[in-house]
């Protein structure tokens, strides 16, 4: 079988930890160059070791902010192929009263603004290539209100807003934007509604209800479907993978 993404520039964010790991390896290991942002250097110099690869390119910075957005893109170089919007932050579960100015600022700038400013720099490209792949990681929590505070509900429904509004207007330009929506997932995000403190505060609603948590290349693979092209016809969507927790 040919490598699905020989070829191919895909930058990833959040590429340190998790589902942006899981994603990174992935597209290297079907050939894909990889561009792999994180805040962390140390997480990216543990990926570079495990990516083994002149193909994958490590760049640390913090893409809430624009200049470092501006340096991502540059690092790329002259043409991306795929964009994987994946970095993102929880919001220590606070329901809309408890919400502080500095945590509805943050989780806002790198949960959604960071996205709509990297599909700002790659789409003048992927406009003149005629080509592009572009998957905005969402949420369980961006589709209803039982997955998470709700800072992070309103951020998760915007990169769904985001996505679907791309997906509309550069569609007939020969680019596809999909979002994912993963639910639990075993990796380094903060995860309060296992704590006890959640627990009490949303008790049945959540605890009894969610599916083992999956592993981080599950999601991996629903991402690299949605980059491929075997889901040509695909654009605008929202991938619930979630092992079915959102038909409850
Ligand atoms: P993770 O914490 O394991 O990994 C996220 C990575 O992003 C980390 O390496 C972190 O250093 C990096 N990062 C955080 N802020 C950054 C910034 N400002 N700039 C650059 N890098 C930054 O988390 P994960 O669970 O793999 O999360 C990935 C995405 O999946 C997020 O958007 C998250 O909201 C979403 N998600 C996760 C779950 C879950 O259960 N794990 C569920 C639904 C959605």
């Amino acid at each position: 079988q040919p490598a699905r993404f020989s070829g191919r520039t895909i930058i990833v964010t959040g590429a340190g930890s998790g589902i942006g790991r899981a994603t990174a390896l992935r597209l290297l290991s079907e050939g894909a160059r990889v561009i792999a942002a994180d805040i962390s250097a140390e997480r990216l110099a543990v990926l570079q070791e495990d990516g083994g690869s002149d193909r994958l390119v490590g760049v640390t910075g913090d893409v809430s902010l624009q200049a470092d957005v501006d340096a991502l893109f540059l690092a790329a170089g002259p043409t991306v192929d795929g964009l994987v919007n994946n970095a993102g932050i929880m919001d220590s579960f606070l329901p809309t009263a408890e919400i502080t100015d500095e945590v509805w600022d943050r989780v806002f700038r790198v949960n959604v603004t960071s996205q709509m400013r990297l599909m700002r720099a790659v789409l003048p490209g992927m406009v003149s290539a005629g080509f592009g792949r572009i998957v905005n990681i969402a949420s369980e929590a961006g589709i209803r209100a039982g997955a998470s505070g709700t800072t992070y509900s309103a951020s998760k429904h915007a990169v769904i807003g985001l996505t679907k509004s791309t997906a509309l207007f550069y569609g007939p330009k020969g680019v596809r934007c999909n979002a994912v929506a993963p639910g639990a997932v075993k990796t380094n995000i903060e995860a309060p509604f296992l704590s006890a403190w959640a627990a009490e505060r949303l008790g049945p609603i959540m605890q009894t209800t969610i599916p083992a948590p999956a592993e981080p290349e599950e999601l991996a693979a629903s991402i690299c479907w949605l980059l491929s092209e075997d889901s040509p016809n695909v654009n605008g969507a929202v991938l619930m993978s979630d092992g079915g927790w959102s038909t409850i």
